[in-house]
């Protein structure tokens, strides 16, 4: 159920997304602006250009509301992910010795 979006983009998303952009257009990078990027530790070079869609609450929390959506250039859409996804642990090993 969680997965059913990650399909692909839908046109419903798509329309969402261009809104957004068009909406924080000459804002720069507003995930790193508003402080989203500062809540998640590490690394990462803004590029202060908004060409992504960022979910700041996460998409599995808010949909696709574009209140909750700003843009974002594509490093600190990476860098902070899917707010979302912070509490689940990595699908990984963390044990391995
Ligand atoms: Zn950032
Ligand atoms: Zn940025």
């Amino acid at each position: 159920m969680s997965r059913s979006w990650a399909k692909g983009s839908t046109r419903a998303w798509r329309r969402t997304r261009a809104l957004v952009l068009l909406r924080d257009a000459g804002r720069g990078c507003r995930a790193h602006a508003d402080g989203w990027c500062a809540r998640v530790p590490g690394q990462h070079r803004c590029a202060d250009v908004g060409e992504v869609a960022h979910h700041t609450l996460g998409r599995s929390v808010t949909g696709d509301d574009p209140r909750y959506i700003v843009a974002s250039c594509s490093a600190c859409n990476l860098h902070i992910g899917e707010p979302g996804r912070a509490a689940d642990p990595p699908n990984r090993p963390v044990t391995a010795w």
